[in-house]
């Protein structure tokens, strides 16, 4: 199983980070040592000051599938979850500068948060429709809704297919909204999907 990540895929998001919208999908991977599925305490990591939440909406892989052309891509994908993809900005930050790879910034232990996956019949709602929020200490941070990305999860999933294979149980973290910002120990981070409850998470 592995984790892609999309950078930038909402041109709010990329202004804060001063950085440009890029031309064509754009994507990382976390390991599979980064999954926290069950929504268990993450543990402020020691190697960080500056620990930063992204939500973005999750979607699961459900077939194999290779160089899927767009106007199929749906049939790979039948349920999405919140996930919140944590990072350690100043690590990033630096490796950034050096012109050094950031995989450690993003691909520590618990730094792929996923809530329980929802099918989108359940949800009542297309892919490119769906409200996502959250709330930190119960106050909204982010929020935002798939119809604002800049590459749709058909584009996502066409092309990630064409350099990856994508295996049943692969997820894809569709990227982040704007209002990105850090955590610190005693948050609670709470999310929605569509209105409903979809993850909570403390930070020890
Ligand atoms: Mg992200």
């Amino acid at each position: 199983m592995k984790i892609l990540c999309v950078v930038r895929n909402y041109a709010p998001h990329a202004g804060e980070m001063k950085a440009a919208v890029p031309k064509e999908p754009t994507f990382f991977l976390k390991p599979d040592s980064a999954l926290n599925p069950k929504q268990l305490p993450l543990f402020y990591p020691d190697f960080t000051h500056d620990l930063q939440h992204e939500v973005e909406v999750v979607v699961r892989i459900d077939r194999l599938g290779k160089c899927i052309e767009p106007q199929f891509a749906h049939r790979y994908y039948n349920a999405v979850a919140l996930g919140i993809d944590f990072t350690a900005r100043d690590l990033q930050r630096d490796a950034k500068a050096a012109g050094l790879p950031w995989l450690v910034s993003k691909g520590f232990d618990g730094s792929a948060v996923i809530g329980p996956f929802v099918t989108l019949e359940e949800l009542g709602r297309p892919i490119s429709n769906l409200d996502f929020s959250l709330s930190r200490n119960g106050e909204v941070v982010q929020q935002g809704n798939t119809r604002d990305m800049i590459f749709a999860v058909d584009q996502l999933i066409a092309h990630i297919s064409r350099f990856m294979t994508l295996r049943t149980g692969d997820m894809i973290f569709t990227g982040t909204p704007a209002g990105v910002g850090p955590v610190a120990i005693g948050d609670r981070l709470e999310g929605t999907l569509c209105g409903r409850p979809a993850l909570t998470l403390d930070i020890k």
